[in-house]
């Protein structure tokens, strides 16, 4: 047991703001998760490396949160602190040579209509991931052929030390839905990016066609959180999924959509444990009939 009360004082005097007991179903997408201890939305660098120290002084554990759009929170929440980038780490500036730079906790949309507002191209396939920047990174998010990976130049994280580093796009071990992120859980501070000059309504034509395309496909009507497998090699997950007679298997409130297969929607009420065991039934039900073993995409907390 830490000491609870005192590290809450010292959290108080910095620029962050402190919850007690938040549900943290009010911050995922998937609209699941049980109450975190200590909820901490942090201002500034300087109280991001503050609140380290004083996590690490009193061994407190903690979890970064990007959006929480990848994300299934058990029921019971979480023992300790969630931490959340805002203010400054939402920040955006373009640099004398054209690259983007911005706080790990802004938004994927922000920045693909900064990059729209600067007629920079390359950012498009982000629109639509209800993710931050950070969350996209450490997912090395992708959609449509492309990944987070094709436009980064590097990226500036803090250590669970208090360290300050800064990796190149080489150093970052970027692959399919992986990052060097998902092993050393550093966090993500800011990202460089760089896209190409191009022609503001062209730039825009193509955001409003995946949109379109997502808005077809996708289950948006209802709380999920994205793709809940990675894409095994040679085979769409929804495709597999349907042709194991699984789309609309529902176990209480969870359900795989109708609409796609590699998704699964909450209708109301759904606990993580509903679909803990939808996700099981799945990955049981689909191996048994192809000999495919699917891998979850979506962390769990
Ligand atoms: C409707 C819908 C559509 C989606 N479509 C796509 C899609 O097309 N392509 C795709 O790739 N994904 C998609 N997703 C999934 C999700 O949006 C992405 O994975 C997104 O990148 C997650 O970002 P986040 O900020 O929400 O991260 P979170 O879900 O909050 O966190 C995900 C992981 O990233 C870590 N993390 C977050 N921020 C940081 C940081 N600053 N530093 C270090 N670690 C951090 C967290 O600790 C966690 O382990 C979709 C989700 C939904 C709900």
């Amino acid at each position: 047991m830490y000491n609870y009360k005192k590290a809450l004082n010292l959290f108080e005097k910095l620029d962050c703001i402190v919850l007690k007991d938040e549900p943290m179903s009010n911050h995922t997408s998937f609209k699941i998760g049980g109450p975190a201890d200590l909820f901490i939305e942090i201002n500034t660098e300087a109280a991001l490396l503050e609140t380290i120290k004083i996590l690490n002084e009193f061994s407190i554990l903690f979890f970064l949160l990007g959006n929480g759009s990848n994300l299934l929170v058990r029921d019971v929440g979480f023992k300790g602190a969630v931490l959340k980038l805002s203010k400054n780490f939402k920040n955006i500036r373009l640099t004398e040579r054209k690259k983007i730079i911005c706080g790990a906790g802004i938004s994927l949309s922000k920045l693909c209509l900064f990059a729209e507002n600067n007629a920079l191209s390359g950012a498009e396939f982000l629109w639509g991931i209800p993710g931050t920047v950070g969350g996209a990174v450490f997912m090395n998010a992708g959609a449509y052929g492309r990944e987070i990976k094709d436009i980064i130049v590097s990226s500036v994280h803090i250590t669970k030390q208090g360290e300050k580093v800064e990796l190149n796009k080489n150093q970052m071990d970027l692959s399919y839905r992986h990052s060097i992120y998902s092993k050393t859980k550093d966090i993500i501070t800011s990202v460089e990016f760089e896209l190409v000059e191009s022609n503001q309504l062209h730039i825009r034509e193509i955001m409003d066609n995946l949109i379109k395309q997502r808005k077809s496909k996708q289950p948006l009507d209802y709380p999920s959180a994205g793709s809940v497998f990675k894409r095994p090699s040679g085979n769409f997950v929804g495709t597999l999924i349907e042709e194991c007679g699984l789309k609309g298997k529902t176990i209480g409130d969870a359900k795989v959509s109708e609409k796609h297969g590699g998704f699964i929607v909450n209708l109301g009420n759904a606990t993580c444990q509903n679909v803990l065991d939808l996700i099981e039934l799945i990955k049981s039900t689909v191996f048994e009939k192809t000999g495919i073993l699917l891998e979850p995409e979506i962390k769990v907390l």
